[in-house]
């Protein structure tokens, strides 16, 4: 399919328009006017539409076709604050071009994301105009720069039964050398934190020869979780987890980049025990881990002060592999420290909400997406099994059964919640030409598949 002058202006006014709606969830500003646009721009495309009531942002829902395969596409239509304002370069709530980029709040993160799909969905139905195959969902939050609080909840309440074949996330990412790459899933996290008090007030240090010490205290409890090559030492804390299947253990087996570029890039020096450069890709794809965010207590001003303090506290957060609830993960937790003497330390859970996903790549949606981005961005497409990081995708791949596919316009320099966030203008155009040849791929292979059920 060729995309003509005019459709890449109209997606471009489209997302002017929605980038000029300051939708920003943190302030609950914003919010209605940017779901209505988005409303308005799945209504004029064929879908029926609604609203839904979010705790902050109200959910937009478009829905269209009806077949034996159902994609659900995700997306969300809040942004993060644009502080700090100074270091942008141009207005952050005007989409402005710069050198072959669109700069804005929002132009990736996920407004352009959006907007490149909605316009591949019109360049595909001016080509298949007549009755869809296959059952399409479209939902768009208005939370998700929050921690998407009440997405579980709407879900459940609005599709109560239903079912889909995959979900298309609301991001995905072009890698520094122009690889597109489909994400297949995520790891979980449980955020904790700990603190320990010892005594009533902070005391003379010279108590230290009777008294224990909270951070000595935290020190050795935190100690006590894990070993130097990063595997943790909470009895039980990997029994439920997922082994990967062979082709996601195959696609880890050959990182996509050098350990090398990752150290260069980051700086990141001490590599734990026994990540070399042939596993560190699978360790991030599949191993679960434990990072110490922040550890704080007594005197950390200039000079000496000779104090024993009365507390200390420590943030903690696990990355999760499937099959480990980040509450069991807490109470196993909770049992370690108690276990080991520690029950004086006191712990609070931050975050027991999302948990781990992987789906399989051997999707036959997979391969042919991967064609397809192959073909819009000149590069083969790179399969990752699974991010390091997290994402709130269980409620689509436990609840619908959906097989996860993030494939997006998001580059290596999009500087997502910073100043100046941007796409690449070619970046844009190649993914609504690849979504314009993916929903007519799906098309085709619904098509197929019900010929193929009726003989
Ligand atoms: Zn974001």
């Amino acid at each position: 399919m060729r995309i003509s002058p005019d459709i890449l202006a109209a997606a471009r006014n489209d997302l002017s328009a929605l980038v000029a709606i300051p939708s920003v969830s943190a302030r609950d500003e914003g919010m209605e006017a940017c779901a209505d646009e988005v409303e308005r721009l799945l209504a004029e495309t064929g879908f029926s539409t609604g609203q839904h009531k979010g705790d902050v942002g109200p959910f937009v829902v478009g829905e269209t076709g009806d077949g034996p395969f159902t994609l659900v596409i995700y997306n969300h239509y809040d942004v993060q604050p644009e502080d700090p304002i100074a270091l942008w370069t141009d207005p952050p709530f005007v989409l402005t071009e710069r050198s072959g980029r669109l700069y804005g709040r929002g132009s990736a993160d996920d407004k352009g994301e959006f907007i490149s799909r909605i316009a591949g969905w019109n360049l595909f139905r001016q080509a298949h105009p007549g009755p869809l195959p296959f059952k399409l969902i479209w939902i768009v939050e208005g939370e998700e720069e929050i921690g998407s609080p009440s997405l579980t909840r709407f879900l459940d309440s609005r599709f109560p039964d239903t079912k889909a074949d995959l979900c298309w996330w609301e991001f995905g990412e072009v890698d520094k050398s122009g690889r597109p790459i489909i994400l297949m899933g995520f790891k979980g996290i449980l955020a904790v934190e700990l603190e320990c008090r010892t005594a009533r007030a902070d005391l003379h240090s010279s108590l230290g020869a009777i008294f224990d010490n909270p951070l000595w205290r935290l020190a050795a409890a935190i100690a006590s979780l894990r070993d130097a090559s990063g595997r943790i030492l909470i009895d039980g804390f990997y029994d439920g987890v997922v082994a990967p299947d062979a082709r996601s253990r195959a696609l880890a087996a050959t990182p996509p980049f050098p350990l090398e570029s990752l150290q260069a890039e980051t700086g990141g020096q001490r590599l734990l025990d026994g990540v070399d450069a042939e596993t560190f890709y699978e360790h991030l794809n599949f191993e679960p881990c434990l990072n110490v965010n922040g550890f704080h207590g007594g005197y950390d001003g200039e000079g000496a002060k000779t104090v024993l303090p009365c507390t200390g506290m420590a943030k903690l957060d696990f990355r999760l592999a499937p099959g480990q609830h980040p509450v069991h993960i807490a109470a196993l937790l909770r049992r370690h420290l108690d276990a080991k003497g520690f029950d004086d330390v006191e712990m609070k859970i931050l975050d027991a909400e999302v948990l781990g996903v992987r789906s399989d790549p051997s999707h036959p949606a997979v391969d042919l997406g991967a064609a397809l981005l192959e073909k819009w961005f000149g590069r083969p497409a790179v399969i990752q099994p699974s991010s390091a990081a997290s994402g709130l995708a269980h409620p689509f791949v436990h609840k619908f059964g959906a097989t996860l596919f993030g494939a997006g316009l998001t580059h290596h320099g999009a500087m997502l919640h910073s100043p100046d966030e941007n796409i690449l203008i070619s970046h844009f155009e190649n993914m609504i030409g690849f979504s314009a040849e993916f929903f007519a791929a799906l098309c085709e292979s619904a098509v197929t598949r019900e010929a193929a059920a009726d003989a």
